[in-house]
């Protein structure tokens, strides 16, 4: 009796806990997937025979030198993650998977580790995208490729063009080899020009070492890591272990992951639609930290392995910590690297302030923090913590001290944003005259060389 009470309670529970969660489910404005990186292999068979034939050939030299053993120790060799983010990025992560190795020899027939076809026609690496914003990353030199284990530089590909959109264009791409001491080699393809380590041919890398950027040099069409292992014979390895990976792993992950890492890479906030494209000078972030009162906020939301029926929450909250926006997303499909953007308008009584806004997606809450109508870096500054308008609160007049402040414009905006009127400021008095407008809290505006000042005033 007692449980089918309790059993009736939760089921009367359950509907109101639903409908408490009222935020709707908008539709964004726009976005889709992350810009293919390699539609096909990326090499050709031309070029990974001249790269095994240099290879072997520097094998036995340094081997001639003393630079390398003689003989190859047992198979040993375990991978640990070839990527690694500067303390600098911005992004909560920065990079998805888009292709494994093709284990089905068949012409025209393709098959990963895991049974799936994320691959490509006889593609014999694995291909890391680098994501969002991949050229941004790829200017600031945000990715490092890092040497997943320890071996020998036992050959390098450098000055070779790396902003390649086109996969059959430039062939040539910017590589490091490294062969471990088992006799195995992992090929670091698609490397930004110049950019790679300056260590010699035969020096010795450590685990975790740099070897160069994430860039898009030789067959690629965007900025990605071509990681390639092969046996002492040649013969194409794919540390990824799985239902289709039949063979013996002569190299293997010290910790492969799963299939698929449900994970939100960046929340950002935009002041024009972002744009994604190849190469950089084309792609545009738009990333806005700072807006005017009654300015719309692009929120932009960027994924990788978002999966197909997953939820993601958005919030935005207001610097008391209320929320002034919610909605949330519904994934219409499964995708290596994918991004959404929404516009909002946050209410007409939102004030001045930092405002939060957050997404929750698979247990990860990331957030992004941007001022509303508090605008420009200058707020921080010397002249601007000096400034003051006086009297403040006024019935008619206030003021500014002109030495304090070099501003070439004022604007008024009532309390919502609006713009009420705006003058230059040279050769102008050094105040505005409220008095025909009504009681209320109202924006003062001051365009400078620095940027742009607001401060709430108050009519009386
Ligand atoms: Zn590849």
């Amino acid at each position: 009796m007692k449980l089918s009470l309790v059993f009736i309670a939760l089921l009367l529970w359950q509907p109101t806990f639903l409908f408490t969660q009222n935020a709707p489910e908008v539709l964004p404005d726009g976005g889709g997937v992350a810009p293919e990186v390699s539609p096909g292999r990326c090499l050709s068979d031309a070029d990974r025979a001249q790269i095994q034939a240099a290879i072997d050939a520097n094998i036995i030299s340094l081997r001639a030198e003393g630079k390398m053993p003689a003989e190859w120790t047992e198979a040993t060799t375990v991978l640990s993650w070839p990527l690694e983010a500067s303390p600098e990025l911005p992004f909560q992560n920065y990079y998805g998977i888009s292709g494994f190795v093709d284990l089905d020899n068949s012409f025209n027939v393709i098959q990963d580790y895991a049974c799936g076809f994320r691959t490509y026609d006889g593609h014999q690496g694995t291909d890391y995208f680098t994501w969002p914003f991949p050229w941004y990353q790829y200017e600031n030199n945000y990715v490092s490729v890092i040497a997943a284990a320890p071996g020998f530089i036992t050959y390098r590909q450098d000055g070779h063009y790396d902003k390649s959109c086109d996969w059959n264009g430039n062939q040539d791409w910017n590589a490091v080899y490294i062969t471990h001491a088992d006799g195995t080699t992992a090929w670091y393809g698609h490397l930004k020009q110049y950019g790679i380590t300056d260590k010699p041919l035969g020096a010795t890398v450590e685990a975790g070492e740099f070897l160069g950027y994430v860039a898009s040099s030789g067959r690629s069409s965007g900025p990605h890591l071509h990681l390639e292992i092969k046996s002492p014979s040649n013969g194409t390895i794919d540390p990824y272990f799985g239902d289709c990976d039949a063979q013996t792993n002569l190299v293997s992950w010290m910790d492969q992951g799963p299939l698929r890492e449900p994970t939100i890479n960046a929340l950002m906030t935009h002041d024009a639609i972002p744009v994604h494209s190849c190469p950089g000078s084309n792609e545009s972030p738009n990333f806005a930290f700072q807006f005017d009162l009654g300015d719309p906020i692009i929120v932009g939301a960027y994924f990788r392995d978002q999966l197909l029926a997953t939820i993601t929450d958005y919030r935005i909250l207001a610097p008391d910590g209320t929320e002034v926006d919610s909605w949330f997303h519904f994934s219409e499909g499964s995708y290596n690297g994918s991004w959404w953007y929404w516009t909002r308008n946050l209410p007409a009584s939102a004030e001045a302030g930092e405002y939060t806004v957050e997404a929750t997606y698979e247990g990860q809450v990331v957030t992004r923090v941007f001022a509303y109508g508090v605008v420009s870096g200058i707020d921080d500054s010397d002249l601007a913590k000096n400034f003051r308008l006086t009297p403040n609160p006024t019935s008619d007049r206030i003021y500014w001290e002109e030495d304090v402040f070099m501003a070439s414009k004022v604007a008024v905006l009532d309390g919502r944003g609006k713009l009420i009127f705006q003058r230059q400021t040279e050769n102008s008095p050094n105040f505005v005259d409220l008095t025909t407008l009504p009681k209320g809290l109202y924006f003062l505006r001051f365009e400078t060389e620095e940027g742009s000042l607001t401060r709430r005033v108050v009519k009386q």
